[in-house]
């Protein structure tokens, strides 16, 4: 049942990257396990599916505590800066660094612990008041501060699209997102080559992915919305 969908997903995936010319290898997937138990989430790495996505702390650490010798971790909530230190050699990415503060506590407790994390600046490209992230007029700015701190890895940039039905209507959000990560590489910054775009969720991820996506985060559309607790 859950390798029919994630067949099935599969091929939406091969098939949009092909339709762009794309290599579908390129293409990564966290599975954004916010819905599932902790055995449902072992179902999903028991498929090979190694990439996963948590949303809230506390969940998260609870799976983590289960299953974390498994897999590869990805934090992809607003993340509270008292609970860096949790994340920390634990996740091995975030991907909604969204703000300075955050980003000098990761530096302090990375350095403290000797580790590093690997993080996606989280950009809100739709400019809704409800998304965290940087603005794009800010991010250039941004990300040359962030460049700075030894123990963050930019690893790229990140940004969800506004609920919709119609995933063309957030083709040119992705577009820009595109064209910021074009921007900061023509600054030819040794660390922000930021090789990669995190966009994409079940309702986009096709458009996202012909717009350039190199991960895409997918939960109900692979996993349905058990137990939701969002
Ligand atoms: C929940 C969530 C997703 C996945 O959403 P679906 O629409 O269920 O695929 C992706 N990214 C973030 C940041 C999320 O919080």
């Amino acid at each position: 049942m859950l390798a029919d969908r994630w067949n099935a997903i599969h091929q939406r995936i091969v098939q949009a990257s092909h339709r762009v010319g794309r290599d579908p290898n390129e293409i990564n997937v966290v599975t954004v396990t916010k819905y599932l138990d902790v055995e449902q989430t072992k179902e999903i790495l028991d498929l090979g599916l190694d990439h996963i996505g948590e949303n809230r702390t506390q969940q998260a650490l609870l799976k983590w505590k289960e299953l974390g010798d498994r897999g590869t971790w990805h934090f992809i909530g607003r993340l509270q800066r008292r609970k860096v230190k949790d994340i920390l050699n634990r996740f091995t990415y975030l991907h909604s660094l969204d703000r300075f503060s955050l980003a000098q506590e990761i530096e302090k407790r990375a350095k403290a612990q000797n580790t590093s994390l690997k993080c996606f600046i989280q950009v809100n490209v739709s400019g809704e008041k409800t998304k965290t992230g940087i603005s794009p007029q800010d991010l250039k700015e941004f990300s040359l501060e962030v460049a700075n701190l030894s123990s963050i890895e930019i690893v790229g940039l990140m940004t969800m699209a506004p609920k919709t039905d119609n995933p063309e209507e957030v083709r040119p959000l992705f577009r820009e997102l595109r064209e910021k990560q074009r921007e900061l590489q023509q600054l030819n910054q040794p660390q922000l080559t930021v090789p990669h775009l995190s966009m994409g969720m079940s309702q986009d991820f096709e458009v996202a992915i012909e717009e350039g996506a190199t991960w895409i985060r997918l939960g109900s559309v692979l996993v349905g919305e058990r137990s939701e607790e969002t």
